[in-house]
């Protein structure tokens, strides 16, 4: 709308002054540079991702962003026969750059460190040591704050760093922060789940399956290699019975393929709705997270009481 103001105005003006035979040089130069400026400031959008941005545009885009960072969180491991090793970090940071566009937050590089020890006797799987796992996360969102971005999103896309990221979470308020991680984690949105599950052939399994194949032919479709989906298997062996009860091997004592699913007939169009609803999703809880003026100072006074408990007064 500027620029066909700032246009429209311009050519008015140019005109007005050819009819009455004004010939200042000079005089349309500077409007030719206004047009050009105009121009200009029309055609640059502000990138999201934190890594396309210039380091002068970084300060504006802190502000366009009201301090909103998101963080994808993927890993590297093995994704049945077929996909690639940097799936969920491919399609957490597509999700993530598609929501910051509809709803402007900066964000974060690539973040592939997360818990993956179960996946550690297949090829091509980076895993670090647990405290380092920490550490890196907790230093990185130190420098997220130290950056002028105080609300931090987690955005996971690994099924495996769901409890790591919850306990991180609660692990916050073991120390004074300046700044707010808020975890993603959505409830299930049951229209969208009936109508990805109509467009499922086999529903079975949670890693590599037909849905995350599906959704990997939309952001990454040079890397799937369908034909090969069906040259291992992908279903549930059960060698471990523990009813009632939690150990690390359940995990490969299921899915010793790393593979649980049957991905054969994964397609685009399933994709396409898989995304859409988890963009949608993501841009909503960005608007809550811009939105929100409670948890910063909640935490303010939680670390306050937190230093001298003795002097807590009883809340109604
Ligand atoms: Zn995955």
């Amino acid at each position: 709308m500027l620029l066909i103001s700032v246009l429209m105005r311009t050519i008015a003006f140019l005109l007005f002054n050819l009819k009455y035979k004004i010939h200042s040089m000079k005089r349309l130069l500077v409007l030719f540079s206004i047009l050009a400026l105009a121009l200009s400031a029309q055609g640059q959008k502000l990138p999201v991702a934190w890594d396309e941005l210039t380091s002068p545009d970084f300060i504006k885009a802190v502000k366009q962003s009201n301090g909103v960072c998101v963080i994808p969180l993927g890993v590297i491991e093995k994704h049945g026969p077929h996909l690639p090793l940097g799936t969920d970090v491919f399609s957490a940071r597509s999700n993530a750059l598609l929501a910051a566009g509809n709803e402007y937050c900066i964000v974060y590089p690539y973040y592939f460190a997360g818990q993956i020890y179960e996946a550690k006797h297949q090829p091509g799987t980076i895993t670090y040591s647990p405290d380092i796992l920490y550490k890196l996360l907790d230093e990185t969102c130190k420098e997220i704050s130290r950056n002028g971005l105080k609300k931090i999103i987690l955005y996971n896309g690994h099924g495996g760093n769901t409890n790591f990221l919850q306990y991180f979470c609660q692990a916050q308020l073991a120390e004074q922060k300046d700044y707010v991680v808020y975890l993603y984690s959505p409830e299930t949105d049951v229209e969208a789940r009936k109508q990805i599950d109509a467009m499922l052939i086999n529903k079975a399994g949670e890693h590599a399956h037909e849905e995350e194949t599906s959704e990997m032919m939309i952001v990454r479709p040079d890397l799937v290699k369908i034909d090969q989906a069906i040259t291992q298997s992908g279903a549930d062996l059960n060698r471990l019975s523990l009813k009632d009860g939690y150990t690390g091997i359940w995990w490969y004592a299921k899915y010793p393929n790393h593979y649980a699913g049957d991905a054969k007939d994964a397609n685009s169009a399933t994709g396409k709705v898989v995304q859409a609803h988890y963009v949608k999703q993501l841009t909503e809880f960005i608007k809550t997270v811009k939105a929100d003026t409670d948890a910063q100072p909640l935490q303010n006074e939680f670390y306050k009481e937190s230093a001298s408990p003795l002097n807590t007064k009883v809340k109604n």
